[in-house]
């Protein structure tokens, strides 16, 4: 286990006079705290002592029909019992990655990818292979020449882990029709798809896009979170499985934990049975929605030449590619010297590449910030094109199949 370089940024990005692009914190002052704080003290008064009880590990059963409730409004039907509720979604991605993977067993990904799951298959020593992106998804022909190669090689794939919606770290979400092509490489290969969605209510513009779960044939474990609709200090996200991996999954999370935290889980059972959510969610929607537009205005009118980035339709973030030559991990430094900070590419690749990118997150600064933000990051960027074409390109080759170390931040 090695520590992100996300993590390794929160110390630097948190001090105030920087503005931070790089990490993906919901913005939940915008919930209203007196209401919840109330909520909170509700279930003390009318629960009891059972709200500071054990609880079970595959969660509150009111809470799971809930959460089948939420599900309805992503198109995916489920029943209650083929939900367990996790801490968090990156406790379900621990906990199939616990079920699942051997060491040596390959876990295939899109390329970047979400820091923390490469690190937990890491964890678990799975053989991380990358499958490109275009602006409508994984590429699914590489998705299915990977498949063949592997099974050609008699190595065995466990699963394919898929962001299908305002992807993190690339803000791409995968269309209509890729997604079709998706399920059916995967169900002719009989590979297990993992879907996470934690961004797919948090849609600024464009049409939903059908779930993988809903158009799958048992072969797609669905994870869920409230950690960006609600809260992510709550802890509460979910798998919707199949009922024999459902089952695997629980004794897994008892091993983990024992149970979950039963006071939270009754805090949000009563927000989502009490509190206008949806309309919680509209409100949030506009702010990120704003701030989306702030973020991409500014890269319109400010970046130099060579510069590319995606344009998301929701989630919380941009990933943007420098003009060549220029390293987003040898810049950071000096960004921060620029009092702004991002995610370099690197960490979102399990083989070192992503040097010449970095991902923007816009869900935290105020538009303002995001503004002056960008305004700072192009005096870096400059900078490094002035060094670049006095000193020649500083870029280092990556080295394939290494994960680059995590720099020592200042
Ligand atoms: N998956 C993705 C793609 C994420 O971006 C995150 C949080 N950044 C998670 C899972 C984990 O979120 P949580 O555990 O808070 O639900």
């Amino acid at each position: 286990m090695v520590a992100s370089e996300v993590r390794a940024l929160f110390a630097v990005a948190s001090r105030p006079e920087i503005v931070s692009l790089a990490g993906g914190m919901p913005n939940v002052a915008a919930l209203p705290l007196d209401q919840i704080g109330d909520l909170a003290k509700d279930v003390i008064s009318e629960e009891g002592a059972a709200a500071l009880q054990y609880g079970s590990a595959q969660g509150d059963p009111v809470l799971r029909e809930q959460i089948c409730d939420y599900m309805t409004l992503e198109g995916v039907r489920s029943v209650p019992d083929d939900v367990i509720v996790t801490v968090g979604s990156q406790q379900a991605l621990d906990l199939i990655t616990r079920v699942f993977v051997d060491p040596g067993d390959i876990v295939l990904t899109e390329a970047p990818t979400y820091v923390t799951a490469i690190n937990t298959f890491a964890a678990f020593q799975a053989d991380i292979r990358h499958v490109s992106m275009d602006d409508e998804g994984v590429d699914a022909d590489e998705l299915d020449r990977a498949l063949t190669e592997a099974a050609k090689a008699g190595r065995t794939v466990k699963f394919f882990y898929t962001i299908p919606n305002f992807q993190n770290p690339a803000g791409i979400t995968m269309s209509a029709e890729r997604r079709a092509r998706v399920m059916e490489v995967c169900e002719r290969h009989d590979v297990l798809i993992v879907e996470d969605n934690p961004y797919g209510l948090l849609r600024y513009d464009g049409e939903p896009q059908p779930t993988l779960y809903s158009q799958g044939e048992g072969n797609v474990i669905y994870l869920g979170s409230l950690s960006k609709t609600l809260s992510p200090g709550l802890r509460i996200g979910w798998a919707l499985a199949p009922s024999a991996v459902r089952a695997k999954l629980v004794l897994a999370a008892e091993s983990a934990m024992l149970s979950h935290s039963t006071f939270n889980q009754l805090v949000v059972r009563r927000y989502l049975n009490t509190f206008p959510w949806r309309e919680q969610i509209k409100t949030f929607n506009s702010m990120y929605g704003e701030r989306r537009d702030a973020l991409l205005g500014a890269l319109n009118t400010m970046m130099p030449d060579g510069c590319t980035w995606t344009r998301p339709e929701g989630g919380f973030f941009v990933w943007a590619t420098l003009p060549e030559g220029i390293d987003a991990k040898a810049m950071l430094p000096r960004a921060v010297n620029h009092r702004v900070a991002y995610v370099p590419g690197t960490g979102f690749f399990a083989d070192g590449r992503g040097r010449d990118s970095m991902r923007l997150s816009f869900c935290y600064p105020t538009p303002e910030q995001i503004r002056e933000g960008v305004r700072r990051l192009v005096g870096a960027i400059e900078g490094e094109m002035d060094l670049r074409d006095t000193f020649g390109p500083a870029m280092a080759t990556p080295t394939e199949g290494s994960q680059a170390p995590t720099p020592d931040l200042p």
